[in-house]
């Protein structure tokens, strides 16, 4: 009697479910949108217009602080950041 040697059946099982590839990429963090709408240039000269050899003001002064206050530009109405003075726009 000869015994075999048990052969061994080298199972080829199926590849263990190996996790999916997956992507590793994460999303990345969506675009912030922080798009910067071009507002009117801040600063002193923004405040003037100057035409020819005239300057104009482009915006009303502080009724209550005098010239040289000028009041912040709102959509409905106008500012004073130094008194608080607001004065509302006219339609
Ligand atoms: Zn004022």
């Amino acid at each position: 009697m000869s015994k075999k040697p048990p052969v061994k059946k080298e199972e080829v099982s199926a590849a263990a479910p190996a996790a999916a590839e997956s992507a590793p990429a994460k999303p990345q963090k969506a675009e912030k949108k922080r798009e910067k709408k071009h507002k009117e240039e801040k600063g002193v000269h923004a405040m003037y217009k100057v035409d020819g050899d005239k300057v104009t003001r482009a915006r009303p002064t502080c009724e209550r602080c005098g010239p040289g206050y000028f009041m912040a530009d709102h959509h409905d109405r106008y500012t004073c950041g130094h008194c608080g003075f607001t004065r509302y726009k006219q339609k």
